[in-house]
């Protein structure tokens, strides 16, 4: 193994996350892996194969480049570009076998020239804003543009979605964007109408539809956070992820000693001090807060001084253990503690999503099946 630092992902977690989630939906509805900004930093193509491997049958990714990537990479389920396609990528996209997101009529009506060009039909699936207020028709717009592209040459309508903005914390105001999408598709005759993200599939089944949507409870993380999960099944998913490096230095300062950068950090008496190769170059965040904490022989250490950015100190003086070459986990499990992406998140005042979402390229992803 050349990589100290490494995200071990789980695929036998993804798997069993993919697998409950498919039991939960029932058999008439189908689900969609979102594996967008390289499967939440999980590595999109691995997650990919696992997902579609246990029951998947979609794929979801936010742009073009990320579907031809997985295209590249030999998968060939049915892939839905979620973002914004210009007809300046339709070609690329519709030799892809793409499916877009479309909530304009001219440009619906510039990808149908695309599509003829090439002699191929370009899939759309229609966006509805019911209440996000992101991308989409706004649900009085939606019978006539539905009309106008269900009649455009070389365009198909394949589905036609929204997407929910508070599934996790607001069932008043998701049960009245169901309700506008209810309304504003009634008569509409497509193959697939979906709704749901991870929060919609768990806690709204009269919301499934045909397909749902599932990104964040395919990882084994709650869409929930900072909230108690509102659906027990979340107790079930298995985080698939575990951030882990190893101690590469370790040695006793005397009281007053300055660590770091900026010598931001003291010792308060004689301390152990260990620097661990990874830093704010992995995703290892700096500021405004660090990860606060790490795991060292099942114990918590904290992290002293500035994370630099291909390394970091940590205090081990309580620990006497602790030697060069330990394992050190950041995210993850280790003995009987553990220290979830949540609690990083709640740290660093964000979400569990973006948490593993801003690893970088560098920590090596390396593929493991604990089940
Ligand atoms: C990212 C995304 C999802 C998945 O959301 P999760 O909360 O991760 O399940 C679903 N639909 C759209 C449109 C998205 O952009």
């Amino acid at each position: 193994m050349l990589a100290l630092t490494r995200a071990e992902i789980d695929l036998g977690a993804i798997r069993h996350n993919v697998r409950l989630l498919c039991r939960h939906v029932g058999a008439g509805v189908r689900l969609m892996a979102v594996v967008k900004a390289n499967g939440y930093g999980h590595g999109a193509v691995p997650v990919a194969r696992a997902a579609l491997d246990a029951g998947a049958s979609w794929l979801g990714v936010a742009s073009v480049a990320e579907g031809i990537a997985l295209r590249d990479a030999g998968l060939r389920a049915p892939i839905l570009v979620l973002g914004y396609t210009p007809p300046t990528l339709a070609a690329e996209a519709i030799r892809h076998d793409l499916s877009l997101t479309v909530y304009d009529v001219g440009i619906a009506r510039e990808i149908g020239r695309v599509a003829r060009v090439l002699d191929r039909l370009a899939r759309v699936h229609v966006k509805v804003d019911t209440g996000m207020h992101r991308l989409g028709l706004l649900p009085h717009q939606v019978p006539h543009a539905l009309a106008e592209i269900s009649t455009t040459p070389g365009v198909h309508i394949e589905g036609v979605f929204t997407h929910l903005s508070s599934a996790d914390s607001d069932p008043e105001y998701t049960l009245w964007q169901v309700q506008r999408f209810r309304e504003a598709t009634a008569g509409a005759n497509v193959m697939l109408r979906h709704v749901c993200n991870s929060a919609g599939t768990l806690s709204y089944p009269q919301a499934h539809y045909d397909l749902v949507r599932v990104g964040i409870a395919l990882y084994g993380l709650s869409p929930y956070a900072p909230l108690p999960p509102a659906s027990p099944l979340v107790a079930h998913l298995r985080p698939a992820l575990t951030l882990k490096t190893v101690i590469a230095s370790v040695k006793w300062l005397p009281d007053g000693a300055r660590v770091g950068y900026g010598g931001r950090y003291r010792c308060k008496g004689a301390c152990r001090i260990a620097v661990i190769p990874i830093g704010y170059g992995d995703g290892f965040r700096r500021a405004p807060q660090n990860f606060g904490e790490v795991l060292v022989r099942g114990r918590r250490a904290p992290i002293v001084g500035n994370v630099c950015m291909d390394q970091s100190m940590i205090d081990v003086t309580h620990i006497p253990e602790a030697q060069l070459d330990d394992e050190v986990v950041l995210i993850g499990r280790q003995g009987d503690e553990s220290i979830t992406a949540d609690e990083i998140a709640a740290r660093l005042g964000t979400i569990n999503y973006e948490v593993v979402t801003a690893l970088t390229a560098r920590p090596t992803r390396v593929y493991v099946d604990r089940t």
